[in-house]
């Protein structure tokens, strides 16, 4: 740190995100990208839109919300767009949070809550999961707090219902409830008709995993119209051209080719079943998933240990030195032959402990 930055920083803890390795020699298992390419409508749609890079960007975004508002049934007011959906939780912990509107979140849960929170002086509590990484919804009913609930959650893969967001949403009117829907297109349900109803509710969406798009970043949030009011505002206030235009173009064309990316998500979720049945074999603890990845725990080497060696036989997977949570590790789930490799791997390192 030089002497000149904000002592206010002194304390921060920035986000540390999955490793990228820039040569690609690993099986990545370790960002739940998808390891499907985009559609090929996408390629031809950002090669087209390359000769107009001269020119600033829509700052509305018109054409992509109209688009998304369309598939939703909702209207283009009740739709944010960002620049991925980490942008997106940033302007919504600057907007809706502060000294007095202190926010919640669970215990185990995406990494950039807490540094959101700590960046913005927020104060904010951490919601013990309960046994067996389960959320509680109870713990949330009228907590009188902002809330922020990744459903599914990650790195656990573990879902709730929408009835239960409801009951979350329905007894803390008087604030905030954000609920990240990262992973929502690998078989959980999501909210959305929630927010017919409430006011209060916040829904952030990403192109980032079922969408094949990580590199394009973009995330979304559906809403009340207000609350996309206020998003604007701290929007227009940072970066009003926050979506590049090959972004745009890019996702306007997945949009379009939506049945390919709902065939991937039937074969990631084949290759999840797969996984979790090869993997019981061997003696893992597996949580269910509806995501994705996998958050599994070997019955023979630490969380630790077991990303080191796969790491040094080629296979990426992500692990925190957290102690909740440091025995386990998150998979990413792949293409079947990526799977395949994994439990090689997996069965390398058991035989080896063993
Ligand atoms: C991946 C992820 C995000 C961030 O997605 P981007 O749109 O790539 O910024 C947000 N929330 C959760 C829970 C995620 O896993």
């Amino acid at each position: 740190m030089s002497r000149y930055m904000s002592s206010r920083f002194d304390s921060l803890e920035a986000y540390v995100p999955g490793e990228q390795p820039q040569d690609m020699q690993y099986v990545k298992l370790n960002t739940n990208e998808s390891p499907f390419p985009p559609a090929s409508a996408v390629l031809d749609a950002v090669r087209e839109e390359a000769g107009r890079l001269n020119l600033y960007p829509d700052p509305e975004g018109n054409a992509l919300r109209d688009k998304l508002a369309f598939m939703y049934g909702v209207r283009p007011e009740n739709v944010f767009l960002a620049n991925g959906s980490d942008e997106l939780l940033f302007f919504a912990f600057m907007a809706f949070c502060d000294q007095s509107r202190p926010v919640a979140f669970p215990n185990i849960s995406y990494g950039f809550y807490p540094v959101y929170a700590q960046l913005l002086g927020v104060p904010y509590t951490e919601v013990p999961l309960r046994e067996g990484f389960v959320l509680d919804p109870a713990d949330y009913c009228g907590l009188g707090k902002n809330i922020v609930i990744a459903n599914p959650n990650a790195p656990t893969g573990r879902a709730i219902s929408a009835a239960d967001i409801e009951e979350i949403v329905r007894t803390n009117p008087d604030h905030l409830v954000l609920i990240d829907e990262a992973y929502i297109d690998f078989g959980g349900e999501n909210c959305l008709p929630l927010m017919k109803t409430y006011d209060n509710l916040l829904v952030c969406q990403t192109f980032s995993k079922f969408r094949s798009l990580a590199g394009g970043r973009l995330g979304f949030a559906l809403a009340s119209e207000a609350l996309i009011q206020d998003l604007d505002k701290i929007k227009y206030s940072v970066n009003s051209y926050n979506i590049s235009r090959l972004t745009a173009a890019a996702a306007l064309a997945t949009l379009d080719s939506n049945s390919y990316y709902l065939e991937n998500s039937q074969k990631i979720q084949a290759n999840r079943a797969y996984t979790i049945a090869e993997l019981d074999k061997l003696g893992f603890e597996t949580l269910p998933s509806v995501t994705n990845f996998l958050f599994t725990r070997c019955p023979a080497v630490d969380g630790g240990t077991l990303y080191r060696k796969l790491k040094a036989r080629g296979v990426l997977v992500r692990h925190w030195d957290k102690a909740e949570i440091s025995d386990w590790c998150r998979v990413t789930i792949g293409t079947r032959e990526q799977m395949d490799v994994f439990l090689e791997k997996v069965r390398d390192i058991i035989k080896g402990a063993g």
